[in-house]
């Protein structure tokens, strides 16, 4: 029973900070639509093919994002990590135990909404105000108010995981569980 929870634990550990090491290591790029060795490696890892240089310029004439590395290499390494974690969570499933039940809840939550939600504060810290607030309206359960009032270059994270804080005023992680400040 514990062995269930200590494996739960362990992959909401490992889930949360892949997703903040991810936030971390793309908005560290200080060249819009760049690239780093750190960056590169996850990709790498992760089997996301990276852009071309072409495909960089067009980005940067397109999204005319302020720093980062490219949106979709982001998004290709988010959804690796999504599609390791669901692989880990299948195995972990019990219905008899309440205590196991509902951090599988709250961890498979997580997993689920991982790509919406950390993609929407990876272009709300990378794309220009305008930009991010023509994202929103393109996207259909999108909040506005968040784009139209998040920082362009700087976002909040969980010192503990280093994942994105997905709403304002909300300050318990959604990824580790721990108080994000
Ligand atoms: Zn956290």
């Amino acid at each position: 029973m514990s062995q269930l929870l200590d494996r739960l634990q362990q992959v909401r550990s490992w889930f949360a900070h892949s997703i903040g090491e991810a936030f971390r290591e793309a908005l560290a790029i200080a060249e819009p639509a760049g690239t780093s060795p750190a960056w590169s490696a996850l990709c790498q890892r992760a089997g996301v093919e990276l852009c071309s240089d072409a495909d960089r310029a067009q980005i940067r004439a397109g999204q005319r994002p302020t720093r980062g590395a490219p949106l979709m290499e982001f998004q290709g390494v988010v959804t690796a990590i999504v599609q390791r974690a669901r692989y880990e969570l299948a195995s972990l499933r019990n219905h008899m135990n309440d205590t196991a039940d509902k951090l599988y809840g709250q961890i498979s939550r997580a997993v689920e909404e991982a790509e919406a939600d950390t993609l929407k504060a990876y272009r709300a810290a990378v794309l220009p105000k305008r930009a991010g607030g023509m994202f929103a309206n393109a996207t259909a359960h999108a909040a506005t108010q968040s784009y139209a009032t998040a920082p362009s270059s700087t976002a909040l994270t969980c010192k503990s995981c280093g994942a994105p804080q997905l709403q304002a005023g909300a300050f318990e992680c959604k990824y580790c569980g721990n108080r994000m400040v």
